[in-house]
């Protein structure tokens, strides 16, 4: 495709989107009294401008109906979480029962790992990708610790080639070789959020279940963002927050997989609550566990009903959309970005380093050699809203839902006018 580096091009692509008039169904926050340019989708996505009626009517039942509101409201709360399966399923590949809503991202994890990592003698070693984000490392070394071992004896780091920003599939293929029967659990970011790199989630699931491990991804960069068919990848399980490219709010509720043939396996160990009791008994407050025949066996508490109320009302855009419009719209735009980068970097004198892999979605990280924090805070400054990380790297994501052509168009304007 030629791209044109010109307002009336960009406007035309904007035309052209069938998307277009996604970006007025979200909240946009104002610099200068104008609409910024929102490139942090994938930290925390905008509000869809439905979410407050969503929660003003939870608000209104409880107001109105109290306790009743559990089994009275029009969107009952005593299954509220159940509205979530079915419209979930599609985003990530997965028969509605096996995905389910609670709790947050790290919380999951943990509560996944007791179930999916049962290390024995032989095989207690766990693969992971060197630097992954902060929580999941700590989330995995406590894990590791918790069951008596040594995080330095058990997790082995799949590491990026010297001089290179991303992994290469044939050396984590290679690490799971070599732990073979010593690998317990492959568990790592479906895509990277520092990189932006979609990792071959297919073929490292494959690679893991052949030498006998458990595979887990953690999706928090990938829902919303990339295809994913974790049921037809034999995928074991996985977790994703729901407030980067999900835009449900901030810290919101965090999604599950488990894949079906764990759903009636007497001897999964597992850590329960009533939540996740035979939902046809649950009032009756019987002493022993009847695990719901499906994911939700997985629940713990009950639902927090007023977190959930705005990632429906975001998931009713999902299913109006649908992944592949939002994956071909992405597919247009971070090219049209990519091409914006270097129109400018060879106006300007520029290097900008895009750091991202082809293996990409919607973000694309970007190494500014010569530039320091400024450029950053200036670009904060003039309404483009990017994030910083250390050393000297910006994440640029236009998330399909709410950015538009123009939007590119006019960050290339701010961006060339730091250096003029
Ligand atoms: C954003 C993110 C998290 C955040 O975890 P929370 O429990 O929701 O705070 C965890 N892991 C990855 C890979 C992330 O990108």
């Amino acid at each position: 495709m030629q791209f044109q580096n010109t307002l009336s091009y960009a406007q035309q692509l904007d035309q052209n989107d069938p998307l277009k008039n996604y970006r007025y169904k979200f909240h946009f926050p104002k610099v200068n009294g104008k609409d910024v340019i929102y490139f942090t989708g994938n930290s925390l996505g905008l509000q869809p401008k439905n979410a407050k009626k969503y929660v003003d009517e939870v608000m209104t039942d409880w107001a109105e109906l109290a306790v009743e509101g559990h089994f009275q409201a029009e969107k009952a709360w005593w299954d509220y979480h159940e509205r979530f399966s079915e419209k979930l399923a599609p985003i990530v590949g997965a028969k509605p029962s096996e995905v389910t809503v609670m709790n947050t991202l790290t919380v999951n994890l943990h509560l996944l790992m007791v179930s999916f990592y049962r290390p024995t003698k032989q095989r207690y070693k766990i693969i992971m990708e060197e630097k992954a984000f902060p929580s999941d490392q700590y989330m995995i070394a406590s894990q590791v610790r918790f069951h008596g071992l040594s995080p330095e004896e058990v997790i082995v780091e799949v590491k990026k080639r010297e001089g290179e920003h991303h992994f290469r599939l044939e050396d984590i293929l290679q690490t799971i070789k070599e732990v073979g029967e010593e690998c317990a659990l492959v568990l790592m970011g479906g895509v990277n959020y520092y990189n932006g790199q979609v990792l071959d989630m297919e073929s490292i699931t494959k690679a893991g279940k052949e030498v006998g491990a458990f595979v887990g991804w953690d999706l928090a960069h990938a829902a919303g963002n990339v295809e994913l068919k974790l049921h037809e990848w034999n995928v074991d399980f996985a977790a994703w927050c729901s407030y980067k490219y999900m835009n449900s709010g901030p810290g919101n509720a965090s999604g599950c997989f488990i894949n079906e043939k764990y759903h009636n396996q007497k001897d999964i160990p597992r850590f329960e609550g009533w939540w996740g009791h035979n939902k046809e008994r649950r009032f009756l407050m019987e002493p022993e566990f009847q695990p719901e025949p499906n994911a939700n066996a997985w629940q713990v508490s009950n639902a927090p009903i007023l977190a959930l109320a705005p990632y429906l009302a975001s998931l009713e855009l999902f299913e109006e959309v649908g992944m592949p419009a939002l994956i071909q719209k992405r597919d247009k735009i971070v090219a049209y970005l990519e091409f914006i980068l270097q129109e400018i970097a060879s106006e300007v004198g520029g290097d900008f380093e895009i750091i991202t892999p082809k293996e990409r979605g919607t973000q694309l990280s970007v190494f500014l050699h010569g530039q320091g924090k400024e450029l950053f805070h200036y670009l904060m400054k003039n309404g483009v809203i990017t994030d910083w990380r250390e050393p000297n790297v910006i994440r640029l994501a236009p998330a399909a839902f709410y950015c538009s052509y123009v939007d590119m168009w006019r960050f290339g304007q701010v961006l060339k006018g730091y250096f003029s």
